[in-house]
């Protein structure tokens, strides 16, 4: 049995940890790997390198940070299947998914090659006469990032790039389910040139997240992760008086109004609701269908969700469309939903449970199932499952539909399915969530523009990557400059002229 072990100053190492944790395979449901657990020392051991390798790091030119960026851009892109394969091996996800996974991490790295254009400050001349005044974004030192199981390198590619490229240190800890992409995206990194302990992968699970949120030489946080756990997070951190950014879980709606072409809503309800067994935050998990559409919809939805079933296989066959579910447990809660659902009343239109391809019977599986009917007081309407089960709820009229939208604690994504210009633009204008879709089912923003929901989506105030990673992981410094300098005792407020 092998050991995934932590990442600290430029080597593998199992530190001091004891603890340990099962890594499966869960296309064949067997344990494959044991991760290493942190324990304090191994904590401070990781913290301590990080916080070493920042007194260099932040004096780096911004052309060597970018010059190491944009090798490690390369690395990544000639080990994007690598990486694929190991996002497949302990995520479950099919291949292809996985190389997009990574190719939406690399683009937040081309986006910090940009690192020299995107800390350029302001700049204002003669302000008072002889007098300049100037802004400067500087690192903040250690920054910790603690991410979720379903995109083991795209999530942690959201944060670290962008921090390192403002002259941080990070030290990753990633999901204990899925942990050894992490530990190849940091080789990888130093492979580019990256000094050792610029970024550290520390293994673990709650103790590790407690004990680097409490540690004093950690600066901030990027958390993404379950809201429960983000909310969590981003309490304790703050009241350690740390910068903390906490993305926390969804409930997606994707409202289909009657002009809407069925035929591409029904295609897209279903590419959003079960594309990576519905294990995505901006997965779509409720389709609100108004109006007349609701039979015609559900009809369309259920044949292709139907169809699907043969193509749910082990990630790694080419014909499979979707993957098993992360782990058993996960798999059983998810399960546990759709029994919870039927009991509640709703119509089960499609049943994905008992489903299993052959020869990989034990694997974690779950065949795409759908419900019609559900009301918002049902668990399937008003948990996050995190899993390949679609809900239809019908509304009445386009305001009923945005009233169902805004009501829900959640605002991570949103999307809207019409032809109606103005309608979109409305429901663009009043939604209460962080991203939306208009004829796009996962409005996943660019690299260049920043990720984040509303609500119980975000704790913290600043989304992930794009400008506002920027100015997360920097603090804002403004120069006042008097040249040549000046003579005489002045007790007044200064005021220009
Ligand atoms: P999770 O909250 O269980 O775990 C996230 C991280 O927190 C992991 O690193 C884990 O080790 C750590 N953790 C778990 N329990 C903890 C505790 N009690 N105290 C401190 N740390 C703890 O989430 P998950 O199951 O790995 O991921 C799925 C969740 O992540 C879903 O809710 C999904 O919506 C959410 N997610 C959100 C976004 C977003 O951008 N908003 C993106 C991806 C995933």
């Amino acid at each position: 049995m092998s050991t995934i072990p932590h990442w600290i100053d430029g080597a593998r190492t199992t530190g001091v940890s004891s603890r340990t944790s099962d890594v499966f395979n869960p296309a064949t449901g067997e344990v494959a790997a044991q991760v290493v657990l942190a324990e304090q020392a191994d904590v401070d051991l990781a913290v301590s390198s990080s916080l070493k390798a920042a007194q260099s790091w932040s004096e780096s030119s911004l052309s060597t940070r970018s010059r190491i960026l944009f090798e490690y851009r390369h690395l990544l892109h000639t080990h994007r299947d690598e990486l694929a394969a190991i996002i497949t091996s302990e995520h479950g996800k099919v291949l292809s998914d996985a190389a997009g996974e990574v190719q939406r991490g690399i683009e937040v790295v081309e986006f910090a090659c940009g690192i020299p254009q995107l800390l350029k400050g302001e700049h204002s001349e003669q302000v008072s006469r002889g007098v300049d005044a100037y802004s400067l974004r500087q690192p903040l030192g250690v920054v910790a990032g603690i991410t979720p199981f379903n995109f083991p390198v795209m999530v942690p590619m959201w944060m670290f790039p962008i921090a390192i490229a403002t002259g941080n240190t990070f030290v990753l800890k990633p999901s204990e389910r899925d942990p050894s992409a992490s530990i190849r995206l940091a080789e990888l990194f130093g492979q580019a040139g990256l000094p050792d302990g610029v970024l550290n992968v520390l293994q673990g699970d709650a103790f590790a997240v407690n004990a680097l949120l409490d540690h004093p030489d950690v600066s901030a946080a990027s958390f993404v992760g379950s809201t429960p756990i983000a909310r969590h997070v981003y309490s304790r951190g703050t009241a350690a008086g740390k910068r903390v950014q906490a993305l926390g879980g969804a409930k997606n709606h994707m409202v289909v109004l009657p002009d809407a072409d069925l035929d591409v809503a029904a295609d897209a309800a279903v590419s959003a609701g079960y594309g990576s067994a519905g294990e995505r935050c901006m997965a779509i998990s409720v389709v609100v269908a108004v109006g007349e559409t609701g039979d015609a919809l559900v009809e369309k939805i259920a044949s292709r969700t139907r169809d699907l079933h043969p193509s749910v296989l082990p990630g790694t066959d080419p014909s499979a469309q979707m993957g098993p579910l992360v782990t058993g447990v996960h798999r059983d809660r998810v399960r546990s939903y759709v029994d919870a659902g039927e009991s509640a009343g709703a119509s089960l239109v499609v049943d994905g449970r008992g489903y299993a391809p052959e020869g990989a019977e034990n694997g974690f599986w779950l065949a795409p199932t759908l419900f019609d009917h559900v009301t918002r007081d049902m668990t399937i309407y008003t948990d996050e499952i995190f899993g390949p089960v679609l809900t239809v709820v019908r509304a009445d009229t386009f305001e009923d539909a945005l009233e169902l939208v805004n009501a829900n604690p959640y605002g991570n994504g949103t999307a809207i399915y019409t032809g109606d210009g103005l309608a979109a633009r409305e429901y663009q204008r009043r939604v209460h969530v962080g991203m939306v879709g208009i004829n796009v089912p996962i409005p996943v923003p660019m690299a260049y523009y920043s990720f984040g929901g509303w609500k119980d989506s975000l704790f913290g105030d600043t989304h992930v990557h794009g400008a506002e990673g920027v100015k997360f992981y920097t603090r804002a410094k403004a120069v006042t400059a008097r040249w040549p300098q000046q003579h005489g005792v002045n007790l007044g407020f200064p005021t220009h002229g």
